[in-house]
């Protein structure tokens, strides 16, 4: 692989490309090709184009005068990724990605998904573009997700339950993996979060980068300055490096991750290779990645992605946990003082941004990156709450 491309993939110590030559071969023609493709004015343009026209961006930075009111500190404000179409962030990813592989020549995608999220915004950047699409999802994730199975076949994409291992996210990131082994000739994995070998952490930040843009030009028209600090919940990390990218470079600016306790990659992990790259991982006593487990099926993953784990080993951004109860608490409180109901995912931030807003004064500001919107949350929380 190219020397420069290769640094280009480290955050520090973490990143890189841990995988067999083969699929070196194919990683280092996608970095190629993301590099030629990312700069040139015709395929932003076209980025631009879809964001505006079929995602409904630019989505707007919410002042939530209640929420600020209730918790009465800084001014609360929300980035409504929940607006996007299909409900969250990731769509912004999957619409780059697609627009890459047509650009070079793919005819067939393919995707992982844990919560569905990630499946449903491929099946529907699929759909619109006229790719074949095939998406890995853990057995157990079908079950968990039914109603997301049903929305990516009725998109017209071929769901495949794995069995493999628990069943679960990482278990379809190997078999996605292994399918594109297979497959290169004709396929482009669309990786659905900021982890994986080089490029696809670079690759998913650049695409997610567009949260911070916007926020940053919000909340500088609506305030006249920066944020103090910027809330966002972490599974692979995608919505987070997205929310905080045009941040990192403004030290007044505190970056702060939210995870599960019950999945607390950053707050535990120790550096270690996973699925081709190195980050911070929870290993268990045989040093095998932990089975985790989070009422957020979309933040249930052992590893995080390269770049926050350098953010966090350097220092830059902090990580947190939040607990189940405050998730729920967190959710409800939301939906009743703004109007909102979020994602499972999102009510972690919102839950961590609870506990640090009485730390903070009425003339600072807090960013809650709202990665997506409750709907296909409220069957699961209405069972947990009888
Ligand atoms: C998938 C998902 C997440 C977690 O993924 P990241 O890559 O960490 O952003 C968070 N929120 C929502 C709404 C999701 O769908």
């Amino acid at each position: 692989m190219d020397q420069q491309l290769q640094q280009e993939g480290y955050f520090g110590e973490f990143g890189g490309s841990f995988v067999p030559p083969e699929l070196q071969e194919v990683l280092s023609y996608l970095s190629e090709q993301f590099y030629k493709f990312r700069d040139d004015p015709e395929f932003k343009e076209e980025l631009r184009y879809y964001l505006s026209e079929y995602v409904g961006r630019e989505n707007p930075l919410t002042y939530a005068e209640r929420l600020t009111k209730a918790w009465g500190g800084p001014k609360i404000y929300l980035k409504r990724e929940d607006l996007n179409h299909t409900g969250a962030h990731k769509i912004n990813n999957a619409i780059g990605q697609i627009l890459l592989a047509k650009r070079m020549g793919a005819k067939r995608i393919i995707a992982e998904t844990g919560a569905g999220q990630h499946g449903v915004a491929t099946a529907t950047a699929c759909a619109m573009f006229n790719m074949e699409c095939i998406i890995y999802m853990g057995a157990e994730d079908t079950r968990r997700q039914a109603l997301n199975v049903f929305r990516m076949e009725l998109l017209g994409a071929t769901v495949v339950p794995v069995h493999k291992g628990q069943g679960r996210l990482k278990d379809a990131v190997d078999a996605a993996l292994d399918d594109l082994v297979r497959n290169y000739e004709n396929t482009f994995y669309l990786l659905g979060s900021a982890v994986g070998p080089h490029p696809f952490p670079t690759m998913v930040k650049h695409f997610q980068a567009i949260i911070s843009e916007e926020s940053k030009r919000q909340i500088v028209e609506k305030e006249g300055r920066l944020p103090d600090a910027v809330v966002a919940c972490t599974g692979g990390g995608s919505n987070a490096i997205g929310a905080f990218a045009h941040y990192i470079d403004e030290p007044s600016v505190r970056l702060i991750g939210v995870e599960p306790d019950q999945a607390p990659s950053l707050t535990q992990g120790v550096p270690s290779i996973i699925h081709g790259f190195k980050c911070l991982v929870l290993l268990d006593e045989e040093g095998q990645p932990k089975k985790t487990y989070s009422i957020a099926a979309g933040l249930d993953y052992p590893g995080i992605g390269p770049e926050h784990s350098h953010l966090k080993v350097s220092g830059r951004a902090e990580y947190e946990t939040v607990t189940n109860e405050e998730v729920l608490e967190a959710f409800q409180e939301l939906s009743r003082t703004e109007g909102i109901i979020p994602a499972l995912e999102s009510a972690h931030a919102v839950a961590y941004a609870k506990q640090l807003a009485p730390t903070m004064s009425e003339d600072q500001i807090i960013i809650i990156n709202l990665s997506g919107r409750g709907d296909k949350d409220v069957e699961q929380v209405y069972q947990m709450l009888k």
